[in-house]
């Protein structure tokens, strides 16, 4: 198929035979500078245009132009399989994949804002004693030698400037010349003292601590002027820092730090000079000395294998010492307009962009001297530190406001990035990127809108129109009816999924594709509402019970008491940030699984004896490691596994069950460690994985694949298709059972042996929801997901709802935390939170079947049903 008929004065990134994964060979061209929206059911081959095919190539055409040196330390990429593509510019992904986040990545380092205030705590913040609380003002050499005459008659002390904190062993002999031109006799390095004319015996590789010998003097009568000018001296040398070591009885020597810039005249207490990296908990310079910078403690995990504990959260404590705020006493102290580092880390956006708005520095630029009432010598911020919040604070406040038009004010920098939704992490991001100001490239975006109510999702594409008129070309993988109604041009890949997909089903402007008789077209014609409720039957929760919570409290909502029907489809709906999944995920969930294990719970729970067992589907990872797939979490593989050492070769070679497992030694490509892939490190760029030399991404060795059954090896069978493998074992009851599943939410097209790293969100949440359904059922479970219409087409959709009913048929509640108009249309009861995000939210504002809450209209999941309704 062609799109031939398109205007060919726009340019256009032109695909021509695209055949990665499953495309057929598809030939394109998609307009450059434009929104361009790429759609079809899920595994249609979506992903293989967008992210496989123009994103793989961008990235490889960006390693050919590394210099020769450079290039060496990457591997040449593999051309994505497709004959030409021209008219690409340099291409930049944000996908919902977070790569390695550790408890180290929050909001704030995510989003580069917490590099700016750094800068600006560090160049304009008020310094406090951490001991008495009064600001810390600079002393000036009176002051310095005042207090040094206080010492004993007869005290013994030196006069040390620091000039370099560390120098390494190979500069120490040019610095030795140097400061002997400049007639200096001794230095103290490490501690130690040294004679500078003398040859030094110090290895060149570590590095060292260097203070120069100024002046020895004995405390007595009359030696004011010379310890003045002496002291004078030493501030210059040491760039406003001065030690003097005084000798205590016998040998020892003790030293007393002066700062022109930092010390408190109360306690006489000097403080290193603050840094931007003072304020970086990630540093050992800014991180609280008791948790090493994670805020918490960690408590030693109980007895459990290394895997599990892998995919597990470990219990930890808030940090007695710094409560939580991860850096050191002296960067807590430190105070910018009223407000401390740790203060503006914990205020919402939406907070944080009004306090920047009022802040001072920034409206006037005369207000670079400025006191603070209570301090008794009043800090005067220095010229350096008011041109850097004027650089710094139009910076955080760009930043901030992209991120607040996407939807995400309600977040606080100091959010740990682990714990953000993939929509929330891509939102993130794209809001960064908008912040730097990047013109010219093209976007590759996977379902931007996933997590976002539909009232939201307006702003969200107003954001990427400001990124097109940056001239940036925008490819956009998404489902979103709101979306693709807003698109410059359209995209279909299908028809089917898999092998019955990769075709390009049609392409074309808005208004050209909204009239094709496709799939995608029809939902856009809105003739496809079979979801849509036929009667009003189900208006009243049914006999099945209700459970009554009381007393909920956590994050924005204060005090709330809800009724939830059992034995039903529940969506928890509201805006982003109303507080939906602190309501459900962190408190009610919680507190049923303890009253099951029949532990004390906080909240007062009435009708939870009718709930036999709790099933969360979540959309974490299936694990951190290619060594997860699709066969080993289902348990499937286990099964293989069994199989295999039935076989004859098996037992003649004396092949036990461990052999088939790619994580035993004995079975696996030593090379790749059972991987298929290795790992290449990269800076600044996310890691790029390649297939394995030895093995070809077979993960086993030669003696493992030799064994077949049912004519395939161990390899074999994890790159078959789910489809294929349950057409192929279709004899086997047990994997039919799990296989079949799978296929049932919709996974057919994904391999057995497909690494956890490459699924998305979606994806995963439906591979833990297949294997809970593949288990026994026990009766009565309450089955809780989070946002499962991610990464589906409305098509799909249809086959989730379809899914989730007949669990409620089977007498199971299904909790659902969702935004998507047609799985909300599809409850049997909503529960809506608003009114707005942070604090505006936190409240039920609606109860009611999806008929009653568009009836009714007033919330923004009634204006949205009223919509899809189509009254
Ligand atoms: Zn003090
Ligand atoms: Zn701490
Ligand atoms: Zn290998």
């Amino acid at each position: 198929m062609s799109t031939s008929q398109d205007d060919h004065s726009i340019p256009v990134i032109r695909v021509r035979g695209a055949r990665q994964h499953n495309l057929q060979g598809i030939d394109v061209d998609l307009p450059r500078g434009q929104l361009v929206v790429v759609t079809g059911v899920s595994g249609s081959g979506k992903s293989s245009l967008a992210f496989d095919t123009l994103f793989a190539e961008g990235q490889r055409k960006y390693f050919a132009t590394l210099s020769l040196g450079s290039r060496k330390r990457f591997p040449i990429l593999p051309r994505p399989d497709v004959d030409s593509i021209s008219g690409l510019p340099p291409t930049l992904s944000l996908s919902q994949h977070r790569g390695h986040l550790s408890l180290r990545n929050t909001l704030g380092t995510t989003t580069e804002i917490d590099d700016f205030l750094r800068q600006l705590y560090a160049r304009a913040g008020v310094v406090h004693c951490p001991h008495c609380g009064k600001v810390v003002s600079s002393q000036t050499s009176e002051q310095i030698v005042n207090r040094v005459l206080q010492f004993p008659e007869r005290t013994r002390l030196m006069l040390l400037a620091p000039v370099w904190d560390r120098v390494s062993g190979a500069n120490l002999e040019e610095l030795f010349d140097k400061l002997v031109a400049d007639g200096f006799v001794r230095a103290r390095v490490n501690g130690e003292l040294y004679d500078l004319n003398d040859a030094v015996d110090i290895s060149p590789a570590d590095e060292h601590t260097v203070e120069i010998v100024v002046d020895r003097l004995i405390m007595k009568e009359g030696i004011q002027s010379r310890l003045q000018e002496s002291i004078n001296t030493t501030l210059r040398q040491g760039d406003g820092e001065c030690i003097v070591t005084t000798q205590q009885s016998g040998e020892e020597w003790v030293d007393h730090f002066f700062n022109e810039r930092f010390a408190c005249a109360e306690c006489g207490i000097s403080f290193p000079t603050v840094h931007p990296a003072t304020f970086n908990f990630n540093s050992p310079q800014g991180a609280c000395q008791e948790c090493g910078g994670l805020g918490s403690i960690v408590l030693s995990p109980k007895t459990g294998s290394p895997e599990s504990s892998a995919n597990r959260i470990v219990d930890s404590n808030p940090c007695p010492k710094c409560k939580g705020e991860r850096l050191n006493p002296l960067a807590r102290k430190v105070i910018f307009e009223g407000k401390r580092f740790s203060e503006l880390q914990r205020f919402s956006l939406d907070t944080l962009l009004d306090f920047f708005e009022h802040s001072l520095i920034d409206n006037t630029a005369t207000a670079d001297i400025k006191t603070t009432a209570e301090s008794t010598s009043c800090f005067v911020p220095d010229s350096v530190g008011s041109l850097a919040a004027e650089k710094v604070i139009p910076e955080v406040k760009s930043r901030l406001h992209f991120l607040r038009e996407v939807g995400l004010g309600y977040l606080s920098l100091s959010r740990q990035a682990t714990t953000l939704s993939g929509g929330e992490y891509q939102r993130a991001r794209l809001a960064s990127t908008l912040g730097t100001g990047v013109t010219g490239a093209c976007f590759v975006l996977d379902e931007p809108t996933s997590g976002l109510h539909a009232r939201d999702t307006g702003r969200l594409l107003n954001v990427l129109r400001q990124l097109q008129n940056r001239g940036n070309s925008l490819i956009v993988i998404e489902h979103d009816l709101q979306t693709m109604r807003e698109a410059d041009y359209l995209v279909e890949i299908g028809p089917g999924a898999g092998t019955q997909g990769g075709q390009l089903v049609a392409a074309g402007s808005r208004e050209t594709f909204v009239t094709r008789d496709t799939l995608t077209g029809k939902y856009l014609q809105r003739t496809h509402l079979e979801t849509a409720p036929t009667s009003d039957s189900k208006d009243k929760p049914s006999s099945a019970g209700q459970l009554f919570v009381k007393g909920i409290a956590c994050h924005n909502i204060h005090q709330l008491d809800v009724e939830i029907p059992l034995g039903q489809f529940v969506c928890f709906t509201g805006v982003s940030g109303s507080g939906k999944s602190s309501l459900l995920i962190d408190s009610i969930v919680p507190a049923i699984k303890r009253f099951l294990r029949n532990e004390p719970v906080e909240l007062k729970l009435q009708g939870a004896e009718q709930i036999e067992r709790v099933v969360q589907v979540d959309q974490r990872p299936l694990g951190q490691s290619p060594l997860s797939t699709p066969a080993t979490y289902t348990g499937l593989w286990d099964i293989v596994r069994k199989l295999f050492t039935r076989t004859r070769e098996a037992r003649l070679r004396g092949f036990k069950s461990k052999r088939f497992s790619y994580l035993s030694a004995e079975g696996r490509c030593e090379t790749c460690r059972g991987r298929g892939v290795e790992k290449i490190e990269m800076q600044s760029l996310t890691d790029l994985w390649v297939t394995c030399p030895t093995c070809g991404g077979k993960r086993f060795n030669a003696q493992t694949l030799s064994v077949r059954f049912y004519g395939k090896s161990v390899a074999d069978i994890l790159q078959m298709k789910i489809s294929e493998a349950a057409q192929h074992f279709d004899k086997l009851s047990d994997m039919r059972m799990i296989l079949q599943t799978l296929q049932d939410v919709g996974l057919g097209y994904l391999t057995l042996g497909q690494s956890a790293l490459t699924l998305s969100g979606g994806e995963s949440q439906r591979v833990k929801l297949a294997t809970e359904l593949s288990k026994q059922q026990i009766p009565r479970t309450l089955f809780v997901l989070d946002e499962p219409s991610s990464g589906l087409h409305p098509a799909d959709l249809e086959q989730l709802i379809v899914l989730l009913r007949k669990l409620v048929e089977q007498g199971h509640s299904v909790w659902v935390i969702e935004h998507q108009p047609q799985i909300i249309a599809a409850a049997d009861w909503l529960i809506e939170m608003g009114p707005g995000a942070g604090e505006g939210g936190g409240k039920v504002v609606a109860a009611g079947s999806p008929v009653e809450l568009s009836r009714e209209g007033g919330t923004a999941t009634g204006e949205l049903l009223s919509d899809w309704f189509g009254q």
